[in-house]
C-alpha cells in the first residue's frame, strides 16, 4: 500500500492495476475507487481491514470506468459490503450488459506488448445491473461521499471515464486517462518505473478525446498523481510530466481509431471504423495452421506406427505357422 496524499492510499493488484482507498472528511469513513480484476476481492477486503479496522466497509465504490481491470471485483465487493457502485452514465450500458466496448485495436502504432496481447481480448461487457448506479452528473464539482473532491469527464479511453481531483492539495486520481508507467511495455509496468505516458493505447477508441482529456488534467497542475496503472508520482514531476505529455502528445501514426473514432452514446457503440488488416494476426493464423498440420502429421505417423506394432507381433507369432505353411515369403515381402 502506498500513500498518494493525505487520506489517499494506493493498492496495486497483481503488480499492474491500481485501486484507491480514499478517506472522507468523516473519521473512519472512506470510498473505494476501482476494484481490480475479477477475483481481487479477498485482497481488497484484507487490505481495507488492515488499513482501517477489521470489518470496515466503504460508503460506496466509485468506478473510474468499466474495463475489466477496474470493475472486475465490483460485484463481489458490493455484495460483501452491501454498498452501491457508482459509474458515469455513459459507462452504464457496458456495466449492465446492454453493450460491449469497441473492439481493441492491436494494430495501433506504438501499442507494444499490450497491443500484441489485445488480440486475444474479447470485447467486454458486465452484468452489474443490480448493484451499479449512475454517478450524479448535474455538476462536475461534487463526488458523492467525498467532499472536497470533484470528478472530471475524461473520455477517449472509455466513454464515461472519470478522473477525481482534490483542489486543496492538487491530488489527482487519473484513471486510464494516462498512465504513470509506460503502459505499452509490460516490464516497465511490472517494475513500476515512473513515466507519465499514454494509457491503454489498444483500447483508446477516440484519440482526439484522449488528447483533450490529458490536456484537461494537465491544466489542473497536480502535485500528486495516482493512475490506474503505474506508481504514485508526487512533487514537481507530477505536473511537469503531465504537461509534457499534453504538450507533446504522441498521437499514433496509424491505427483503427486514429483517423476516425468509434462513435458512442448513452446506448453504447453507434459506429465503428472498419477493422484494419492485421498482418500479425494472419501470421499467427498461418502459424496455427502450420502447427495444426504438423500436429496432424505427427498423429498420422503415430497412428501408423501403432498400427504397425499391432500388426507386426501378430504376424511374427504367425510366422512359424506360416513358415510351416509356406506362406512366409509373402509375409517377408
Ligand atoms: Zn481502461
Ligand atoms: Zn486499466
Amino acid at each position: 500500500m502506498k500513500q498518494v496524499a493525505a487520506g489517499v492510499h494506493q493498492l496495486t493488484i497483481q503488480r499492474f492495476v491500481n485501486l484507491y482507498f480514499v478517506e472522507t472528511t468523516t473519521p473512519g469513513a472512506w470510498v473505494l475507487v476501482d476494484t481490480g480484476l475479477p477475483g481481487s476481492e479477498k485482497d481488497i477486503i484484507a487490505a481495507a481491514d488492515k488499513l482501517f479496522y477489521p470489518g470496515t466497509h466503504p460508503e460506496a465504490i466509485i468506478l473510474t470506468h468499466g474495463h475489466i481491470d477496474h470493475s472486475g471485483s465490483a460485484r463481489a465487493l458490493a455484495e460483501h459490503w452491501k454498498v452501491p457502485v457508482l459509474a458515469h452514465p455513459l459507462e452504464l450500458p457496458f456495466l449492465r450488459a446492454e453493450a460491449v466496448y469497441p473492439p481493441a485495436d492491436p494494430t495501433v502504432d506504438g501499442g507494444g506488448t499490450l497491443a500484441f496481447v489485445a488480440r486475444f481480448f474479447l470485447p467486454q461487457s458486465f452484468q452489474l445491473s443490480d448493484v451499479v448506479q449512475a454517478l450524479p452528473t448535474e455538476s462536475e464539482e461534487e463526488v458523492p461521499y467525498l467532499p472536497g473532491w470533484r470528478w472530471l469527464h475524461v473520455p477517449g479511453h472509455a466513454p464515461g471515464q472519470v478522473a477525481l481531483f482534490r483542489d486543496e492539495d492538487r491530488t489527482l486520481l487519473g484513471a486510464d486517462a494516462f498512465a504513470t508507467a509506460n503502459h505499452e511495455s509490460v516490464p516497465s509496468l511490472l517494475l513500476q518505473i515512473p513515466q507519465i505516458s499514454v494509457a491503454g493505447a489498444p483500447f483508446n477508441y477516440n484519440w482526439e478525446q484522449v488528447r483533450e482529456s490529458v490536456q484537461k488534467l494537465a491544466a489542473l497542475q497536480p502535485l500528486a498523481i495516482g493512475c490506474g496503472h503505474g506508481p504514485v508520482i508526487t512533487g514537481s514531476a507530477a505536473a511537469e510530466g503531465l504537461a509534457r505529455l499534453a504538450a507533446d502528445f504522441p498521437m499514433p501514426a496509424h491505427g483503427r481509431y486514429v483517423q476516425e473514432p468509434a462513435r458512442l452514446d448513452a446506448g453504447g457503440v453507434q459506429h465503428l471504423p472498419p477493422a484494419p488488416h492485421d498482418a500479425l494476426r494472419d501470421k499467427l493464423r498461418l502459424t496455427a495452421v502450420g502447427l495444426g498440420a504438423l500436429v496432424g502429421a505427427a498423429l498420422v505417423v503415430q497412428r501408423y506406427k501403432k498400427h504397425q506394432q499391432n500388426e507386426y507381433p501378430l504376424k511374427q507369432s504367425e510366422a512359424p505357422k506360416r513358415k510351416r505353411t509356406g506362406e512366409v515369403k509373402r509375409f517377408v515381402l
